[in-house]
């Protein structure tokens, strides 16, 4: 058994890095929480220090998420794995890491990382899945930015089997979209299959929603139809060519969509909104055979059975999130097709203005929202 003084090939081990680079870290750090009355404190803390398994990331991006709105911002909503304890904002970080703590396996000081967003108990049956989100232990199951503290800070501590390799060829931003929208959006697409043959449906045009439609892009969907009730987000979908067609939320829907597609429907429709309506577009516009993704969280949905889903032979799923492992063939993947999530990011704030950034994300008003804390 080696000791953590020893080397294993070429590279230093962490812990003889991690005394070096941890003298450079500063004291203590900005970091950006949510009292949950819509807006934004700023306030000084200490910054933490790596202890076994664990590494210091410098954040470089940190990218604002829907349920960050939902269920912190205006109002401290959330219950159960949404319930907010008062941490540090921010559960889609990307960054580098400064120091590492002792015992750490894989990653090191330098490594540039994405931090999947939940830290999970590492040995229940969903965890050894890798999909730490399903967590059952409520006493080991913390997400960043919900129950630990989070990437909206100068630096984040992290769980070494949290972390997902970034290669240099994607971007700091690409990593912290990947920690979260891009990572849900590929398991839904992922659970219903896209392939050439495939007219798609996307119902929300929110951050997840354009990434189902960018992947939906390069998976070689045929036709991709957004919905949305925003104009600013149905124009962006369309100027970066991520949806053919951009529709007005409205109760004629079902029947524009089936014109687009010769009378027949989608043959997949992934629901990002959470709207009651939408959702049932989006089951009603898929034809037969079809099938539905069920992405966007809370509210309601009504359908009929028989003729909506029954008669027509139609499947409906429920995706969360995405796992570890699937994150990293996403990673994979991007960097093979060249794509850069950080493309639908319309807004980027400095750790100051994260006021700003999260009003902003609040309005609709906009792509995805971009802080990067300590910007190269
Ligand atoms: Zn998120
Ligand atoms: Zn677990």
């Amino acid at each position: 058994m080696l000791t953590d003084d020893e080397t294993t090939d070429s590279l230093p081990r962490t812990a003889t890095l991690k005394n070096k680079e941890l003298e450079e870290v500063q004291e203590t750090m900005r970091a950006a929480f949510l009292p949950g009355n819509s807006t934004v404190e700023i306030r000084e803390v200490p910054v933490p220090r790596p202890s076994h398994g664990e590494v210091l990331i410098a954040v470089r991006a940190s990218t604002i998420c829907g349920s960050d709105i939902r269920a912190i911002y205006h109002e401290h909503l959330g219950k159960g794995p949404e319930g907010y304890q008062g941490v540090i904002a921010g559960h889609e970080p990307s960054g580098i890491i400064v120091a590492a703590g002792p015992g750490c396996r894989r990653f090191k000081p330098g490594d540039r990382v994405i931090v999947y967003h939940i830290s999970g108990c590492g040995v229940c049956n969903d965890c050894r899945r890798g999909y730490m989100i399903s967590c059952t232990s409520a006493e080991y199951r913390r997400a960043y930015g919900w129950q630990r503290d989070g990437g909206m800070a100068e630096y984040l501590l992290a769980e070494e089997k949290d972390l997902i390799h970034l290669p240099d060829s994607l971007t700091y931003l690409d990593g912290a979209l990947i920690a979260c929208g891009f990572g849900t959006a590929y398991e839904a697409l992922q659970k219903i299959g896209i392939d050439g043959g495939h007219a798609v449906l996307i119902t929300g045009l929110g951050p997840v929603g354009l990434a189902a439609g960018v992947l939906c892009r390069k998976l070689g969907a045929e036709t991709i139809i957004g919905v949305d009730i925003s104009s600013e987000r149905r124009e962006l979908a369309l100027n970066l060519g991520i949806c053919d067609v951009a529709i007005a939320a409205g109760t004629d829907n079902v029947a524009k969509i089936r014109e687009l597609t010769r009378g027949n429907g989608v043959e997949r429709a992934v629901e990002c909104s959470a709207n009651a309506e939408a959702r049932s577009t989006a089951i009603r516009a898929t034809r037969k055979w079809g099938k539905i993704v069920m992405v966007g969280e809370g509210g309601t949905v009504t359908f009929n059975p028989s003729p909506d889903i029954i008669h027509d032979q139609k499947t409906i799923y429920g995706s969360w999130v995405t796992s570890t492992w699937l994150m990293e063939d996403l990673v994979e993947r991007l960097v093979r097709w060249e794509l850069h999530p950080e493309d639908i990011v319309t807004h980027r704030f400095a750790l100051d203005r994260a006021g700003e950034a999260y009003s902003l994300m609040a309005s609709g008003r906009c792509g995805k929202v971009a802080v990067c804390p300590t910007a190269e």
